[in-house]
Formats: structure tokens, C-alpha cells, sequence
């Protein structure tokens, strides 16, 4: 089906039922799902209409679902630059991080009980560090964060010198969800690794956004995008850019494929204590794969692949997104910018937007109402908006942070969406403040 024209939506409001609204919608929520790509739809479509046989039978047609699946599993390991045989396929981004800080706690209990961490977190990890501590299995220290979102690497070294014979793991995101902030993990990894401590990085929102080298320790293989060949040498990558990881976690729907699965890279060598266990996955993720989601997420991995390796698409996405920002900062009174500024890398794709005085909450209907579809970090808890932590610890004042609301881009967002979405804007924010 061809693009839906914005000016076709507002030619045809009656014509708002669930289906055709996604059609008519001004999607700029990118960070919290994106659309599947077609060779997704089509691979997982594959899956449950011909390959829909156990991976794990011995059968002929079980042996064609899991080659199927390896397959998937060495796209995906290209887009990561890292060997398939390392990567565990979970559900998604929120049981790979529950399986890599729980698996590792598990690996060394007894020993080693801090897991050092960060306040900007999303909360699959944010709430799998305080399960873990109300457990007492788990001390959680956070690390200290600028008012620009960013992890201080200066509060890592301190507490890596005191305290690392103590220290489990280190789990610091590569890019923040709401402020898109991008974190120092080459710094990070670099100070583990000289401190022998794991590194665990949630890269929910960067795979798929950014180029991913990462330094696994002696196997390294990176993948050098302009080279187009996973097996190119490895010095040709500038050393800046190669992240030493231990594990790693992200999802399928983040990055153009389809709900149900994601990966944790485990560095080999690195014990991971199973936390649902079977024979699947090396024994390291028990159940039966969720087929068509993988074969999805080899398919996305594949099309994330040539996006990471044009800087042009990420450049064209930020230029619109700066765009909006200054449509939205010139239509409305004073509108506070949450994100950083350079030189401190964001994504490309994100803005978070606060407006005084007013809660995201009724934005975001108002927007919805109007074919617009953006959300707010604030979760709904007791009938109430409580107001993001990740934008509170990085010093935006409550009613701000009460106030703030996330547009996320994508490959597909025009700059005639962009110009609607902020005329939109600007009417309902001028209508609510009055
Ligand atoms: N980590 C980050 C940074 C995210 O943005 C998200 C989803 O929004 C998750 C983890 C959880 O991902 P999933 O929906 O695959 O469990």
C-alpha cells in the first residue's frame, strides 16, 4: 500500500477505525515501536505458513526451520559484529537484560553483589535491579549523571577502584530511550575491562540507529559497514568506535521487526546462569524459539544493516528532527528542549519536548484526537502521572518532567508529517494554556 497523505487524513476523519487510523496516523513514536519492515512481515509470514515445524525436531522439516533460524542468528550477529554462536534469542529487550543482570548474579553469588548501574535506566533494568536488591542478592549503586543525561565516567573509576573485587557487573545503556542521549560506553567498557568487572549494555534504542563495532576480547570480529564484509580486517575500524562489551541487549520491534524477539550477546567465556531452563539456545534460554519473530529479526537486522551503513539516513533524520524542534520552539511560548546538546551525541531520530504548566498526558490525547501519535516517559501509578525518573535524575525539575513529551522519528517520517505535527502542536498547547 502506497503512503498515506496527511491532507487524506483530514479529508476522511469518519474513516477513523482501528485499522485505518494507523494509516492515517502521524506515527512519531518511533522509540517505543516502529513499524515492521516488509521482508519482516513477509519472513515471519514465511515462518507460520511453511516453517512452522519444531527447530528442535529431528525431522527433515525441523531441520529447515532451524537452519532457518541460524541463519537469522548470523544476520543478526553481522548488524552486532559479533559471532552468532554467542547470541541467545529471548522474547525481547526485557527478558534479555532480566536473563544477562540475573544470570550473572546467579554466576558469582557469594562472591561478588554490585551490580553499578545508572539512574536513566529504562526500567526493565531499572526493576530487575531493584527485584535484585529487595531480594538481598544485589547492592545497586548509581553512577552520577550530567544535566545533559550523561553517565559520569569519573564516578565509574572511583568506584571501580574502591570497590571492584565486589562488582558483578557494570550495566550502563548505549542510548537513552527518552532523551535519545547517547552514553560513554566506550569509556565504560574500557574502564571494566582494566578493572576485570563485566560490561552490560542495554542497546535497546541504539541497534538499528547506530554502528555497532564491539570489542568481544580476543575473538573480536567487527564489521566494518563501508566494507560491506563481516570478516574485513578488524584494525580498519577507528579504535574510538570499538566498544569493549560483555553483554548485550536489544530487540526485534525497535528496529523494524516484529514483536516476541530479541537477543542477549553473551561474550564467550562469560557464565550466565539460565533463567528459564530447557535444552534450546545452548541451554541457555529453555522453550520452544518463537520462529516467526526471529526470522523477522533477521530480516530487519539485514535492512538495519544498510540504514547503520549510509550516514546519510541518520543525517537526513536529524536534520527533520531539528527542524521540528525549531518549528515547535518558534509556534509555542518557550518549550524547554530536555535533550543534550552537542558535543554530546543524541540519536537521531529523538526529541523530548517540555511544556510549562501543562501534563503529557492531556498532550498526547489532544495530539492522538488529532492523528498524531508521540508519548511521555510518565507512567500512569495510583490514577496519577508520576513523572519520568530518567528526566528527573537528570535534574529537569518535576513540573517540567510532568510537562514533557517524546517524538520519536523514523527512516519513513516526511517533513510534511513534521510540519503538520507541529502546527497541531502548537494549536492544542495554545488551546490547553489558555
Ligand atoms: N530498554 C530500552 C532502552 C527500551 O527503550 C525498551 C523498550 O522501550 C526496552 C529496554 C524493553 O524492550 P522490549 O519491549 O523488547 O522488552
Amino acid at each position: 500500500m502506497g503512503r498515506v497523505r496527511v491532507a487524506e487524513y483530514a479529508a476522511h476523519p469518519e474513516e477513523r477505525s482501528a485499522h485505518t487510523l494507523l494509516m492515517f496516523m502521524i506515527y512519531l513514536d518511533n522509540n517505543a515501536t516502529t513499524k515492521p519492515c516488509a521482508s519482516a512481515v513477509d519472513a515471519a509470514q514465511h515462518a507460520m505458513a511453511e516453517l512452522w515445524s519444531n527447530p528442535s525436531s529431528v525431522h527433515r522439516s525441523g531441520q529447515d526451520t532451524r537452519q532457518a533460524i541460524e541463519i537469522a542468528r548470523a544476520r543478526v550477529a553481522r548488524l552486532l559484529s559479533v559471532k552468532p554462536r554467542d547470541l541467545t534469542f529471548t522474547a525481547g529487550a526485557t527478558e534479555s537484560i532480566d536473563l544477562a543482570l540475573r544470570g550473572v548474579i546467579d554466576s558469582v553469588a557469594g562472591t561478588r553483589r554490585v551490580i553499578v548501574t545508572s539512574p536513566i535506566e529504562h526500567e526493565a533494568v531499572r526493576e530487575t535491579c531493584s527485584s535484585l536488591a529487595d531480594a538481598g542478592v544485589a547492592e545497586i549503586v548509581h553512577l552520577d549523571v550530567s544535566d545533559q543525561g550523561v553517565v559520569s565516567t569519573d564516578h565509574l573509576q572511583e568506584i571501580l577502584e574502591d570497590r571492584s573485587a565486589e562488582v558483578a557487573l557494570v550495566s550502563v545503556q548505549w542510548a537513552n530511550n527518552e532523551t535519545g542521549s547517547i552514553q560513554p560506553v566506550q569509556r565504560v567498557g574500557t574502564l571494566c575491562r582494566d578493572h576485570s568487572v563485566l560490561f552490560h549494555t542495554d542497546a535497546t534504542q541504539a541497534v538499528g540507529k547506530l554502528p555497532i563495532h564491539l570489542d568481544t576480547g580476543p575473538e573480536r570480529t567487527a564489521f566494518i559497514p563501508s566494507m560491506g564484509d563481516p570478516s574485513a580486517d578488524v584494525s580498519a575500524v577507528d579504535p574510538k568506535h570499538v566498544v569493549p562489551v560483555d553483554l548485550l541487549s536489544c530487540s526485534a520491534h525497535k528496529f523494524h521487526g516484529v514483536k516476541g524477539a530479541g537477543t542477549l550477546f553473551a561474550r564467550r567465556g562469560v557464565r550466565v546462569i539460565p533463567q528459564t531452563r530447557g535444552t534450546q539456545e545452548r541451554g541457555r534460554r529453555g522453550g520452544t524459539e518463537a520462529v516467526p519473530a526471529i526470522l523477522a529479526m533477521g530480516a530487519a537486522a539485514e535492512e538495519a544493516m544498510d540504514f547503520v551503513s549510509s550516514p546519510d539516513c541518520a543525517e537526513r533524520i536529524a536534520s527533520y528532527r531539528d527542524y521540528f524542534e525549531q518549528r515547535v520552539t518558534q509556534l509555542n511560548q518557550s518549550p524547554q528542549i530536555n535533550c543534550p546538546s552537542p558535543p554530546f551525541g543524541r540519536l537521531c531520530n529523538t526529541t523530548n519536548i517540555a511544556f510549562p504548566s501543562l501534563e503529557a498526558e492531556i498532550i498526547l490525547l489532544a495530539l492522538s484526537e488529532r492523528g498524531i501519535a508521540a508519548s511521555a516517559g510518565a507512567a500512569c501509578s495510583s490514577g496519577s502521572l508520576d513523572p519520568s525518573p530518567s528526566l528527573l535524575a537528570i535534574g529537569i525539575p518535576e513540573h517540567l518532567a510532568h510537562g514533557s513529551v517524546r517524538f520519536s522519528l523514523s527512516k519513513h517520517t516526511t517533513r510534511e508529517e513534521l510540519d503538520r505535527a507541529a502546527s497541531v502542536l502548537s494549536d492544542v498547547v495554545t488551546k490547553l494554556t489558555k
